[in-house]
C-alpha cells in the first residue's frame, strides 16, 4: 500500500492500436514503443499521480494474445501489488474481453483496481479515442471511495465513457468508438462531467483473505457452435478430438439444441469418457435455462453444465482456468456452477 498522499499507478503496455503507428510505405498499423508514445499524452503529467510503466517487448497485437501473456500480466501485477494503488493495462481491443475475463479469475480476492483500456484509433492520430480512454482509466484506477478504499477493486474494461466488469464484456464493433458492451451486467461507472460509480454493483474483496494470484491454464477445449444442418460427422469429429477435455456448446436461445438422438448420444458419450460440457447461448442478452424446453433438457440429460448468462469470452477463459487448476471433474463442475468473480448470474433452475 502506498502511504504517501500521491497515488501510484502502474501502466502495463501490452500493445494494440492505442500504441500503433502507421507504416508510411504500406499504410498498415504497426506497434511501437510505450516510451515513444508517452510524449503524445503530455496530459498524464498533469495528474497528481505517480505513474510507473511496464512494457511488453515487443508489444503485441492482441490477436496474438495467449495464456502465457495473461500469466505475464498477472505476474507483473502480483509483483508490484504492494508498490502501486492500481493498475492500467493498455491492450488491443480484439481480445481485450478474453484478457479481462482471464485476469478476473487469476487475481483471486483482488483488492486494487485493474482497468484495461485501448483505442480504435492510434493515440498519435488527431481524432483518437485513446487519450480519453487512457486518462479516465488512470483516474479510475487511482480513485478512492468515501472510506478511503479503492473505488473499484475489480478487473474492468473502460471504453468510451463506460466502466464495465471485465468478465461481462464483449467487443461488438469493429469500427465505432463505442466498441464494448456488457449486456447482462450494468456498468460499474459512467464518465460524464463527473465519474459516477454504481457502488452497489462493485465487488469488494474479503478482508479476511489475502490476494492470491493463480497462473495455470489448460487450453484443451473446443467451441461447438450449433447451426441448422449441423451433421453427425462434424459433431463426431469434434467429440473425438485428441486430448479434448471440455466442450463449450454455443446453443440457441435459452440453451436449446436440435432434438437429434445422435447428438444426444455423442455428447453423453463424451461426458461418460470424462469430458466436460458447458451449454452457453448464442444470444448476448439473457441466460441459459435448460429446463425451459425439451430441446434444452436433453443437453442437461447428456451432462451439460449451465453457462448461465456468461459471455463466450468468460465461459472459455473460466473453463481453461479451471482445467488448469484441478483435474477433478467434480470440482470443475462445482466451480462452473459458482459465481467466482461476478461473471455469471445464477438463476434458480
Ligand atoms: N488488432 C488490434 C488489437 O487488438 C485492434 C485494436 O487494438 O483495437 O491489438
Amino acid at each position: 500500500m502506498n502511504n504517501t498522499t500521491q497515488p501510484s499507478i502502474l501502466l502495463i503496455y501490452t500493445g494494440g492500436t492505442i500504441g500503433m503507428i502507421e507504416n508510411p510505405e504500406t499504410g498498415a498499423l504497426l506497434n511501437y514503443d510505450f516510451e515513444q508514445f508517452q510524449h503524445l499524452v503530455p496530459e498524464m503529467k498533469r495528474f497528481n499521480i505517480n505513474i510507473g510503466s511496464y512494457t511488453f517487448r515487443p508489444p503485441i497485437d492482441s490477436s496474438d494474445m495467449e495464456p502465457k501473456y495473461w500469466v505475464r500480466m498477472a505476474r507483473v501485477i502480483a509483483e508490484n501489488y504492494e508498490a502501486y494503488d492500481g493498475f492500467v493495462v493498455l491492450h488491443g481491443t480484439d481480445t481485450m474481453a478474453f484478457t479481462a475475463s482471464a485476469l478476473s479469475f487469476m487475481l483471486e480476492n483482488l483488492g486494487k483496481p485493474v482497468v484495461i483500456t485501448g483505442a480504435q484509433l492510434p493515440i498519435g492520430q488527431l481524432r483518437t479515442d485513446g487519450k480519453e480512454n487512457l486518462l479516465t482509466s488512470i483516474e479510475i484506477a487511482a480513485a478512492r471511495n468515501a472510506a478511503g478504499e479503492p473505488a473499484v477493486p475489480e478487473v474492468c474494461i473502460f471504453f468510451e465513457n463506460r466502466l464495465m466488469r471485465g468478465n461481462r464484456t464483449t467487443k461488438i464493433n469493429a469500427e465505432g468508438f463505442n466498441a464494448f458492451r456488457s449486456y447482462n451486467c450494468p456498468p460499474l461507472a459512467d464518465a460524464g462531467i463527473r465519474i459516477k460509480y454504481d457502488t452497489a454493483q462493485i465487488r469488494r474483496p474479503d478482508p479476511l483473505r489475502p490476494f492470491r494470484p493463480h497462473y495455470t491454464f489448460d487450453s484443451r477445449i473446443f467451441i461447438l457452435t450449433l447451426f441448422p444442418g449441423i451433421t453427425e460427422e462434424y459433431v463426431d469429429a469434434v467429440v473425438h478430438m485428441k486430448g479434448l477435455r471440455a466442450l463449450v456448446i454455443q446453443t440457441y436461445g435459452s440453451g436449446n439444441a436440435p432434438q437429434k438422438p445422435w447428438l444426444f448420444e455423442k455428447l453423453k458419450d463424451f461426458d461418460r469418457r470424462g469430458g466436460i460440457l458447458v451449454n452457453t447461448t448464442r444470444c448476448s442478452l439473457g441466460t441459459v435455462e435448460m429446463h425451459r424446453y425439451e430441446t434444452g433438457l436433453q443437453l442437461l440429460q447428456a451432462g451439460a453444465v449451465n453457462g448461465y448468462d456468461g459471455t463466450l469470452e468468460c465461459t472459455v477463459t473460466k473453463l481453461m482456468f479451471l482445467l488448469g487448476q484441478t483435474s477433478s471433474k467434480e470440482e470443475i463442475l462445482r466451480l462452473l456452477n459458482t459465481n467466482i468473480a461476478g461473471e455469471i448470474t445464477i438463476s434458480a433452475e
